[in-house]
């Protein structure tokens, strides 16, 4: 298969997951992102081979957008949180955290999950019911939707780092509380610390506005490449809201491009 034809399948096939649009191709006849068009084997090795105009187009980087470095741990410090060597400490730490309400009703923690050298780091918000139950981060159905978004970037899911802001289950499913998310936070920039991704995935509002500390709305703050001490932030869609409105699968779409170009 030539190089063009394998671009064009791999991009159909995104397209395919993530609801995107049409692909115009060099004969000007739309092609829609259906799995009998992508495979182009009936059409026979005489046809030309179709010449894809969007898909393999870089997408630009957005402009710079905010910039948050809170303070990090430092030689003499005491917290143990700051002390963490490894992300099995701080899962260890989290797993008898009783720093704030939501250990209350938690079944387990969620620490999050991934790889310690992992390119990049995707942040949501906190566990959801069956996160809850098996004390893994993006499981169930929205999970289902993260691995697919992250394998149609070539990032297979084991090569990330997946957590959330908060690492207990709040009652309900509510947004966390700004008490809630301040005790819980550093767990989360330490992780971060320690892994030093190359980019970082914000997925949702609360995600977002904590990583930059902004009160900013998700639509303000999407399109602008932010950062995390220093690090790259890309802010998109929770893969829930994605669930509840598909219209939003393409901008997550373009958010995610973004995110990987960011990637070496
Ligand atoms: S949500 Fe975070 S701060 Fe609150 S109890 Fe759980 S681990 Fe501790």
């Amino acid at each position: 298969m030539s190089d063009g034809r394998a671009l064009a399948r791999a991009f159909l096939e995104q397209q395919r997951l993530l609801g995107g649009d049409a692909v115009i191709l060099s004969d000007s006849r739309p092609l829609l992102p259906d799995s009998r068009t992508v495979g182009q084997s009936e059409r026979g090795p005489s046809h030309p081979s179709p010449t894809v105009r969007q898909s393999d187009r870089p997408t630009p980087l957005p402009p710079p957008g905010l910039s948050f470095d809170p303070p990090g741990g430092d030689l003499f410090a005491t917290d143990p949180v700051a002390q963490a060597r490894s992300l099995a400490a701080i899962a260890e730490l989290v797993a008898s955290c009783v720093k704030c309400r939501l250990c209350e009703g938690r079944a387990h923690t969620v620490p999050g999950e991934g790889p310690a050298d992992a390119r990049l780091v995707v942040v949501g918000e906190g566990p959801g019911r069956v996160e809850d139950e098996t004390g893994r981060p993006f499981v169930g159905p929205a999970g289902e939707l993260l691995t697919k978004i992250l394998a149609a970037i070539e990032l297979p899911r084991e090569r990330v780092f997946i957590c959330n802001i908060v690492k207990c289950r709040p009652p309900e499913n509510r947004q966390p509380q700004y008490d809630e998310i301040a005790a819980c936070v550093p767990y989360l920039f330490r992780q971060i610390e320690l892994i030093k991704p190359q980019v970082i995935l914000a997925m949702g509002g609360t995600a977002a506005q904590t990583l930059l500390n902004t009160k900013q709305a998700l639509g303000a703050l999407r399109n602008h490449v932010h950062r995390f001490r220093g690090i790259p932030v890309v802010v998109t869609y929770h893969p829930a809201a994605l669930l509840r409105n598909p219209n939003w699968k393409k901008p997550t779409w373009d958010d995610v491009r973004i995110a990987r170009r960011l990637i070496a």
